[in-house]
Formats: C-alpha cells, structure tokens, sequence
C-alpha cells in the first residue's frame, strides 16, 4: 500500500478538524437554540398563569365590596351596587382575557370556563336579590350563605389555576415551585378575605356568632398561618430583595401579629358580649384589612419579579443564541480559511522547498518556485534556497572549469610540444587503451618506425631552428597521411612510430611507401631568401596481431628493420623477417620488395 503524502494527510487531518467543528458548532448552536426555546416555553406559560391569576384575583376581591356593603349599618346600597358593578366588570374582563388565552394554548380543553360562568352568574343573582332587600330585612344566615356561595367561586377556580401551575412547571421545573409560593400567597389572601366574610354579617347586625360560624372563623384562622408557614420558607432568594423583605415584615408584624389577632379579638367580644361598646363592622373591617393588603403586595410583586426573572433569562438565552450562532459562523468560515491559508502559505512552499533542496543536491534542473506567501520563516528558508542555489552554481562553474585545466594538463602531459603529436607517454596509453570503434573488429597490426636521414647534417647545416621546422613538416605529413587509421608519435628526437590498427601487409606497404615518398617530396622553408630544404626517412615495419602483442619485441622489430633500411643506403622501407606472434606465419620472413618501387624495397 501507498504511503499517503504529507498534503494528503494534512488534508485530511483539516477535514476532519472541519467536520468535528461543524458537529460541536451543531450541538452548541442546538443547545442553545433549545435552551432558547425553553425560556421562551415557560415565559409563555408564566404569561398564561398571569392571566389566570389576574381573573382568580378579580374574581375574589369581587367580595371586597359586597362586604362592605354588608357591613354598613346605613344603607349606602347605590355606592355599593356601583363598586360591585364596577368589580364584576373588572373580573369578567380578567376572566374573558384568560379564556381566550387558554383557547390560543388549548387549555381549553381542560378548563371549563361555562361552569364558572354559570356559577359566577347564580352567586351573583343571589348578591343582587340580597341586595334588593331593605337593610333591616337581610337574615344573616342568607348573608352568610351568599358570601359562601362568592367564595365557592374561588374555589371552583382554583383547579383551573393548578392546571396553569403544572403547565408552568413542565416547562420549567424551577418556576414550577415559585409560581406555587405565589398561589399559596394568593391562597392566604383568599382566606384571608374570606375570614371576614365569615363574621361581618353577625357584627354588622349585632347578632351573636352562630358555633358554625365561630368554627368556620378558627379554621379559616388556622389555614392562614398554616398558608404562611409553608409559603414563607419557600420564597427563597427574594427574602435578600428590600422590598420583597420588607413586605415580609409587615405581614408578619401587621396582619400576623395585629391584624388577625385584632379581628379574632373582635368576635371573641362579639360572642361572649362582654363590651357593649365594639367598633362597628365597617370599622373592624377598615382596620383588618388594610393589614391584609401586604398578603396581596407580596404577591403581586413576588410575581412580577418572576415574570421579570424570566423574561431577563429568556433575554440571556437569546443572547447566548446569537453568540453561539455567530461563534458557530466564525468557526466555519474561519478554518476553512486558516487551513487554505496555512496549506498554501506553508505547507506547499515547504513541499517546493523540499523538492528543490534535493535538486540542489542531485545538480538537478528544476523550475525554481519563489516564495510569494508572507509567512517570514518560510520566506528566509527560501532565500537561504536561493544562497545556496548560487553558491552551488559557483561550485559547478569551477568544477568545469578545473575539469577543463586537468584536461589540458592531461593533454600538455601526453602531447609533443614541437609537433603536437603524440609524445612517447601519450602514444603508449593511446595504444594501450584500443582501437577506434570503427576498427575494432581489425586483429593484426603494424608498426612503422621510422628515422630522419643524416638529421644531424641539417641541424648543422641550417641551424636547429630549421631542424624543428623539419620535424614539424614530416609530422603534418605523417598525420595527415595516417589519420584515423592509427596513431602516430614522436617516440625520440627525430623518431617517429605509426601504429596502425588494420595491420595488413599490403596496404601497410603501401602507406608506408606513400609516406616515404611524400617526406622525400616536401619541400621545408626555413626562412625568407632561403632555399627550401628537403630530406629523406628510413622506415622499418614489424608486424602483430593484437590479442598475442608483445609490444617492446614489436618496437624492437620494427627498429631492427628500420636500421637494416639505414644500413641499406636509406630512403627505404624495410620489413622485418622477425617472428612476433602467430601472425607472423603468414607474414613474409624476409624483407619484401615493393613492386611499385623495386630498388627501394629491394634492400642493399
Ligand atoms: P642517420 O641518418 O644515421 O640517422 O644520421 P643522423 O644524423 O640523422 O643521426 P644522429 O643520431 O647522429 O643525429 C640525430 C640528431 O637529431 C642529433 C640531434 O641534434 C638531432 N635532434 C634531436 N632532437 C632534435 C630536435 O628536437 N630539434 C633539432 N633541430 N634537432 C634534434
Ligand atoms: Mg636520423
Ligand atoms: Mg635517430
């Protein structure tokens, strides 16, 4: 299997960094988006509760009035009948709101709000058919029985609201319990409301407290303290509030412990009649319940903090909504582009550059990629690149160059500085290292040598100077002559040796003529005004074939035969008879006469 690169694997790691963002960007955005929804649900509820608690409210303190009326010893029924008038509206316009928000949220299917209609208007009959009556002729069993049958309502009600409670708590268990210490205050409020209503009609008449009111009285007296006692400890946090502590204090201090214990007082009198001389109903009832109003103050405001509460919740979760969303958003649109930024800022340059460093050091050519991100360390890697690049360019310029010098020097070591021919050394490693290509298949060889005549008259006669100039003419002859066929050089002062690679006799015999004749015609100049100057070589040939080359006999052969041609009067050619290898079976074994040139190849 492939190793994958380090761009696939960067690649894919981004990708998977995307992904995992974008799912933890998901679950923060849908958590926040339900805590939203939460805190919405159960502002929307707390509003619905409100709106049932306004129309259990307006509904009971439709009482407040009828007792006041009840408790008149004067009859002031037309104000009465206009502040009931006035409270009925009040509570059918509370009642009609609830309704229809209970339709909107489909508490209407668990509400039956024609019962209460039906029982709000047979109470109300009962009031008004009280009310007709003259004052004096009101019994106080009806009067009882009527401010009964108006609590009764209340009652009826209370289920309704407990069905809005649970509502409320389903959607926030938290508001669940305030919203309960709100109805157990409304509870309280209710009896304590009720207490009186109880008792107004026999001290408003005068009449003695029947025991079943008296009981009704204590029970009621007794469910107040009780409501206290469990409601007070659970209204929690908002006792630190000023205003929530201070309401607090005066239901404890007002109604508690002056209030309650005034009116109770009061029936006590009234039951044993033990002062004549007892404030009037109006008056017990003015005093009593301007204590009892604190019940209702803490409930109100106790309820409008909650609603306050959740509404700033409700806020923050939006808030935190929008933050996750933007945050979210951010993530989404910011790694894509921090990662298209860092793979193309970095992690390719570094791909390039990596690349480029190896072709530094293989010598390779590649197409050099600047750096054009803006990344510092990137950009002095790159330019160290470039460095580097130029000083490997400097060392590759003197490498060739050095290579070239060693390559002269070789040259100047194997090369004969007066001739340009092969010196002795050059001529042995060129013979030693082969044939050209083109002769390579050839296996017999021959070995001309051959010898300027009387060369040492013509230094003497015509100075050195013209004796150099004479040995660089025959050189171009012997190197023209010979060309690719074999190799020639100076082997000795003014010795030469032709090697020659397809060594047969007769074309041997016959170059080795053609030299010999071609030295003989060459005219040297050796100077302005001088007469050109000619001379004569002798020429001995040896023969061999390549595999079995005895190279010092060969030369030896040669040179034995070169001396036989001085010895025969010069200006000849001589081949040897000497044997040097197997293909001298073949090779003549005594000296060979040219049949072009009888006399030369004839010998003495
Ligand atoms: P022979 O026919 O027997 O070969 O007679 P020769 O005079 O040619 O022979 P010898 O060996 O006596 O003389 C060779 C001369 O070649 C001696 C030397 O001064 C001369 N010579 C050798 N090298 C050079 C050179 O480089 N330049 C010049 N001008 N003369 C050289
Ligand atoms: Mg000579
Ligand atoms: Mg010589």
């Amino acid at each position: 299997m492939r190793r994958p690169n380090a761009l696939q694997l960067f690649r894919a790691g981004m990708l998977a960094l995307v992904l995992a963002s974008t799912a933890l960007g998901a679950m923060t955005l849908t958590g926040a988006f339900e805590q939203r929804a939460r805190a919405n649900a159960s502002l929307e509820e707390l509003a619905t509760f409100s709106l049932a608690f306004d129309a259990a409210v307006a509904i009971a303190e439709e009482r407040r009035p009828l007792e006041t009326a009840l408790s008149n010893t004067r009859n002031t029924d037309g104000l009465a009948t206009d502040l009931i008038a006035t409270s009925r509206a009040h509570s059918d316009a509370a009642l009609l709101r609830f309704e229809h928000r209970a339709k909107a949220t489909g508490l209407d299917q668990q509400l039956n709000f024609n019962f209460l209609r039906m029982r709000l208007k047979a109470e109300r009959a009962r009031v008004d058919s009280l009310l007709s009556m003259p004052l004096t002729a009101r019994p106080v069993g009806l009067q009882v029985s009527i401010v009964r049958g108006m609590s009764s309502i209340s009652e009826t009600i209370a289920p309704m609201i407990v069905a809005v409670c649970r509502r409320v708590e389903k959607a926030d268990p938290n508001l669940g319990g305030k919203v309960g210490v709100v109805w157990l205050l409304a509870s309280m409020y209710e009896s304590a409301l009720r207490l009186p209503s109880e008792v107004v009609p026999y001290l408003a008449t005068g009449a003695i407290l029947s025991t079943d009111a008296q009981m009704q009285a204590q029970r009621i007296t007794q469910r107040i303290r009780s409501l206290w006692d469990v409601g007070e400890p659970q209204l929690g946090f908002s006792r630190d509030e000023a205003d929530i502590g201070q309401l607090i204090a005066r239901i404890q201090g007002d109604y508690l412990n002056r209030g309650l214990p005034y009116l109770t007082r009061q029936v006590e009198l009234n039951s044993y009649r033990v002062w004549k001389a007892t404030p009037s109903a109006a008056q017990i009832l003015e005093v009593y319940q301007g204590t009892a109003d604190s019940i209702a103050e803490l409930r109100d405001v106790y309820l409008a903090k909650m609603v306050e509460k959740a509404r700033a919740h409700d806020q923050e979760a939006l808030v935190r909504m929008i933050m996750s969303f933007a945050m979210t958003l951010l993530i989404l649109l910011g790694l894509p582009l921090l990662v298209w930024s860092a793979l193309r800022q970095i992690l390719r340059p570094l791909l390039d550059f990596r690349d480029q460093i190896l072709a530094v050091s293989e010598r390779r050519e590649v197409e050099t990629k600047p750096y054009t991100g803006s990344v510092p360390q990137v950009q002095s890697l790159f330019q160290a690149l470039q460095t580097l690049r130029e000083r490997e360019r400097e060392r590759i310029v003197a490498d060739t160059q050095r290579a070239a010098l060693s390559e002269r020097l070789r040259l100047l070591s194997v090369t004969d500085e007066l001739t340009g021919l092969l010196n002795r050394r050059g001529f042995d490693a060129a013979r030693q290292s082969g044939p050209p290509s083109h002769l390579a298949q050839s296996t017999k060889l021959a070995l001309v040598t051959l010898d300027i005549d009387h060369f040492k008259a013509v230094n003497d006669t015509f100075g050195h100077k013209s004796g150099d100039l004479v040995l660089q003419a025959i050189s171009r002859v012997l190197d023209t002559e010979v060309g690719l066929n074999g190799l020639v050089g100076r082997y000795g002062g003014e010795e030469f040796v032709v090697l020659l690679w397809h060594g047969e006799l007769f074309e041997t015999q016959m170059l080795t003529e053609r030299l010999r004749a071609r030295i003989e015609a060459t005219d040297v100049a050796i100077g302005d005004g001088l007469k050109p100057i000619r001379v004569t070589a002798s020429f001995g040939i040896a023969f061999s074939t390549r595999d079995e080359l005895d190279w010092n006999s060969l030369h030896q052969y040669s040179d034995e035969a070169l001396y036989a041609a001085k010895q025969a009067g010069r200006n000849r050619v001589r081949i040897t008879n000497r044997i040097v290898s197997t293909w001298s079976d073949r090779a003549p074994r005594t000296s060979t006469i040219n049949p072009l040139n009888a006399k030369r190849w004839s010998g003495a």
